[in-house]
């Protein structure tokens, strides 16, 4: 390596070279195995956006312009409306498929509940009367804060059916931080539940939703599910039981017909970057790409395909892929409320074996922690069911994508590593997995009508090595602004480079013009002048055999500016010898290079996370400089830093 300045937004320095084709059988049976759907949106790509939203979706007015762009606010599919619970429900039972299942539904004690779709366009219709009856109207804004349950994508759809906006907060989050969200919407309503099981327990949401609404002054009524039977305390005529306002509603509400550009949702960012922001998702473009991504890139054979996203609906991976993509593309999906370890650590291989699932999609975090339970929980169970492994959330290690292949996969199903963002509402980044060539941990290539490329610091494009992502033309799902704070969409994601979308990111492009998502640019660190990626650090760490997970952060160091310091997991069986943290420092120096080297390597029982299970390395930034800890409100579990800040204190393993 070089000791020359570097005016890269980030240096690449992995050197990953492994490749896998699309396995011949699966290709045969495949959507697309060819570059049609590139070359298509290469040479016309709004006139290909067109052929998605008609050949996808059911319009009740067509649309007769594709896109109005004026820097940075588009509009796509101008003049047509439609609704999207009628795409996602009612057209199915028209169809004849009115039998078929939408969700297999479990519970976290072993509770199931199966809905068709025509059964859940019943549900759904009469939610939508209750919500009318509540003195909902189209435009008003619904607040959702519900674990798990059925409940939540029907309310979702309701919403939808009368043109209401919603906003689903986490069924994880505050009080606090649902009172922000309800006052930041004005929502008139409140949905929830009287708990949902979690780790064996109940664990309560309507206190919280009580302790915020006073906090609120919006809200006119609350609709709480009695899931758990934990007798909450209701409100005289402000809280009602979702199984009393049914029980009379009809079946029978026509759909509102919405503008494409109509607001269907509010979403608030998870908060890892600061102040939550009420990301803007509207109607024709969204479905489009929600449609049209989930069904190239899971390949979907809705005849026969059992598919199960294991995110939460709370965070937009289950609003586009639990709830509307698949939906809108009329497959059978499975939803589970629970955790993945109840009550074994086998859970969701079991699920996976009882269903039949054929496509799932998780998080990278959650592929580690199954790593890290070991191999034997997965070989217990028949998963030859399984066609398509999908990920997201982070950049995937390629240790753990290896393992995902083989493990879970048996070295037969095509992994889609797909690069999104709450704001681009789908899918921008993945595989095709009848078409493309994979490599463990890199997203590949952007999809056939998304333009994507990097830059430098000033914005000239980076064809090879390390650079900012950005996008370069609108999309169709993309955020349409920030609920009330218009300024901070432009400066937000507008303003870092001149006509372009700057998402945050730093990636590289390889010799062969594949993309690597290396994480966020505030977590990229300045060594002896050279910009690393904590991303690469962490995944030489992950393949070594000893080390299950890994995050590293750049502390402030008189000579280089900044070092690394590395956190490290070990895996189950591992003894831990008192050189393993010099052991690891050589084989990051061996990996990627000496400058990579960890200065410390403390070895610790967890990672700071947030709720969606991203590492949270501002709060380890924070402890590596012996700071106070900034805010630690998106923290999954707190006690956590204070653990880490004891072994950090005590020198760790240097
Ligand atoms: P916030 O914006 O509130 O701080 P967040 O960025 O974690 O939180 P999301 O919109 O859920 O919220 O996550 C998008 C981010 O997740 C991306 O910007 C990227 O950093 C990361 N990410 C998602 N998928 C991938 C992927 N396949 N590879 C690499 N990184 C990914
Ligand atoms: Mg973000």
């Amino acid at each position: 390596m070089s000791d020359s300045q570097s005016g890269a937004a980030i240096e690449a320095l992995g050197g990953e070279t492994r490749t896998f084709p699309p396995p011949a059988d699966f290709q045969a049976q495949a959507l697309v195995s060819d570059r049609s759907l590139y070359e298509e949106a290469d040479a016309d790509r709004e006139a290909f956006w067109a052929r998605q939203a008609r050949e996808l979706l059911t319009w009740r007015t067509d649309f007769d312009t594709v896109l109005e762009w004026e820097l940075p606010h588009a509009k796509w599919f101008v003049g047509g409306s439609l609704n999207v619970s009628e795409n996602c429900l009612d057209r199915h039972v028209q169809a004849g498929n009115g039998d078929k299942v939408a969700y297999h539904w479990e519970g976290e004690p072993g509770d199931t509940r199966t809905f068709t779709y025509a059964e859940l366009l019943d549900e759904v219709s009469r939610f939508a009367n209750v919500l009318k009856d509540l003195g909902v109207a189209k435009g008003d804004r619904v607040c959702l804060y519900m674990p798990m349950i059925p409940e939540l994508p029907i309310a979702m759809l309701a919403c939808a059916r009368i043109g209401a906006p919603h906003s689903v907060v986490f069924g994880g989050f505050s009080s606090n931080a649902l009172a922000d969200r309800i006052n930041d919407a004005e929502a008139k309503v409140l949905i929830t539940a009287d708990a949902g099981y979690r780790r064996g327990e109940p664990s309560t949401l309507k206190p919280a939703a009580d302790v915020a609404l006073a906090d609120t002054s919006s809200i006119e009524h609350v609709v709480v599910v009695d899931r758990c039977g934990t007798d909450p305390e209701m409100t005289e005529g402000r809280d009602h039981w979702w199984h009393d306002l049914m029980a009379d509603a009809s079946t029978d509400c026509p759909a509102e017909a919405m503008d494409s550009e109509d607001l269907l949702y509010l979403l608030y960012t998870s908060g890892t970057t600061g102040m939550p922001k009420g990301i803007m998702h509207t109607t024709g473009g969204y479905l489009t790409q929600v449609a049209f991504t989930h069904k190239y890139v899971f390949d979907i054979h809705p005849d026969t395909d059992v598919y199960w996203c294991a995110a939460d609906i709370g965070w937009v991976t289950g609003h586009s892929y639990i709830v509307y993509g698949p939906l809108t593309n009329g497959v059978t999906s499975v939803m589970y409320e629970g955790v993945p370890n109840h009550p074994g650590n086998d859970r969701l291989w079991d699920m996976v074996e009882r269903y039949g699932v054929t496509k799932f999609y998780t998080a990278p975090t959650a592929i580690r922690t199954f790593m890290k339970w070991g191999r034997q929980e997965v070989d217990r169970h028949d998963l030859s069911s399984l066609r398509v492994l999908g990920t997201v959330g982070e950049p995937i290690n390629p240790e753990a994508w290896i393992w995902y292949h083989e493990v879970i996969g048996a070295e037969r199903c095509p992994i889609v590593d797909t690069w999104w963002q709450t704001e681009t509402g789908g899918m921008m980044i993945a595989p095709l997995p009848g078409v493309t060539t994979t490599r463990p941990g890199t997203a590949t290539h952007a999809l056939p009508g998304i333009s994507a490329e990097l830059v430098d610091d000033e914005g000239n494009p980076v064809a090879e090595g390390g650079g900012y992502l950005t996008i370069t033309e609108p999309w169709p799902s993309m955020l349409r602004g920030i609920w009330g704070d218009e300024q901070r969409y432009v400066d937000t994601y507008w303003s870092r480079f001149e006509g372009r979308y700057f998402a945050g990111d730093g990636a590289k492009i390889d010799p062969d013009g594949y993309l690597w998502v290396l994480g966020r640019v505030d977590d990229v660190m300045n060594v002896s002048g050279h910009r690393l990626s904590t991303t690469e650090i962490e995944s030489a760490l992950v393949s070594h055999p000893s080390v299950a997970e890994a995050a590293v952060v750049g502390a402030t160091d008189p000579t280089t500016g900044q070092i690394p310091i590395a956190y490290v997991i070990v895996r189950g069986d591992v003894e831990v010898t008192d050189d393993l943290g010099e052991v690891l420092r050589q084989h990051v120096a061996q990996e990627i290079g000496p400058i990579a080297k960890p200065r410390t390597v403390v070895l610790v029982p967890e990672l700071p996370k947030t709720r969606s299970g991203k590492i949270m390395r501002r709060l380890l930034r924070d402890v590596a400089e012996g700071r106070d800890l900034g805010d630690t409100t998106t923290l999954a579990d707190a006690g956590v830093v204070d653990e880490i800040k004891t072994r950090a204190q005590g020198g760790g393993d240097e």
